[in-house]
């Protein structure tokens, strides 16, 4: 096999199953006061009263979480390893993710983007990045590509030779792609959003790295799409997951 290397500097990420709505928070909240009857108006979104909006309001900033978790959303993810490692730090989520066991990994490399910052100034827990000199951008990406060509070529040269895939794959580096499901519920979703995405307005700002951020923009607007009056009040509340 000999696959053309592929650079990208970006990560997909889709919607591929979901059962999300901003009414399945209000029936599962409501069946403490009345009961079963609240699943007639599971679902009825368009119609949502400004009492329905008050409860989740409600619910959101006194932190009552538990009616955020009767949905589900099950995202498609491809993204270089290094932020694999990061994502599947969120455990109330469940991963599936391609082998690199059973298959061969695609010859998929990322390389930042030339407006992705590169100079890192602060303390652990609050860096600030700065755009890097056009040095330093056609240096990152000079020595990521040839790393990434380099060390393609030996675990080629190792498969060639009939070495296993999970032997072979030892020498791949942390920027080749991985893919994955990913199906989380609105209330770790929005755990996970506090944490990978830096918004002006945080209760308590996070400064991930860009590249998961990059993930979870994405997933949060697709998330918004589904559970608008939700989304509008966690990011109201100041982004605290509930
Ligand atoms: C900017 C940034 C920097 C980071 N740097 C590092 C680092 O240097 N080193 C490092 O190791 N990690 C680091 N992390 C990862 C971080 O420590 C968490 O592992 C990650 O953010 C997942 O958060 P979580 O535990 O809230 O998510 P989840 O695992 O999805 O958990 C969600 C919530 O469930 C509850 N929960 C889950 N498991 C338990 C449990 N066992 N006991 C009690 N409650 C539980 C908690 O309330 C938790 O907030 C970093 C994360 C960020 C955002």
């Amino acid at each position: 096999m000999n696959d053309e290397i592929e650079f990208r500097s970006d990560v997909t990420v889709e919607l591929v199953r979901s059962q999300a709505s901003d009414g399945d928070v209000l029936f599962a909240a409501r069946v403490s006061t009345i009961g079963e009857q609240t699943l007639e108006r599971a679902g009825d979104d368009e119609e949502l009263e400004k009492r329905d909006r008050g409860l989740i309001n409600f619910l959101m900033r006194d932190r009552h979480g538990t009616p955020f978790e009767h949905n589900s959303m099950t995202f498609y993810v491809q993204a270089p390893i290094f932020v694999f490692r990061e994502f599947q730090r969120h455990r109330i989520a469940s991963y599936n993710e391609e082998s690199g066991r059973y298959r061969q990994l695609r010859p998929a490399f990322y390389v930042p983007a030339p407006e992705r910052r590169l100079r890192q100034e602060g303390r652990p827990g609050k860096y600030e990045f700065h755009p890097g000199t056009p040095e330093q951008t056609a240096l990152v990406a000079e020595e990521i590509r040839g790393a990434s060509v380099e060390a393609y070529g030996r675990y080629q040269r190792m498969l060639d030779a009939g070495v296993a895939r999970e032997v072979a794959r030892m020498v791949l580096p942390l920027n080749i792609y991985s893919s994955m499901y990913v199906t989380m519920n609105a209330r770790s979703l929005m755990n996970f959003l506090s944490l990978r995405r830096l918004v002006e307005g945080s209760a308590f700002p996070s400064f991930p790295q860009r590249e998961i951020e990059m993930c979870a923009e994405r997933m949060e607007e697709l998330w918004a799409e589904r559970m608008p009056i939700t989304a509008e009040l966690f990011n109201r509340n100041g982004r605290v997951a509930p």
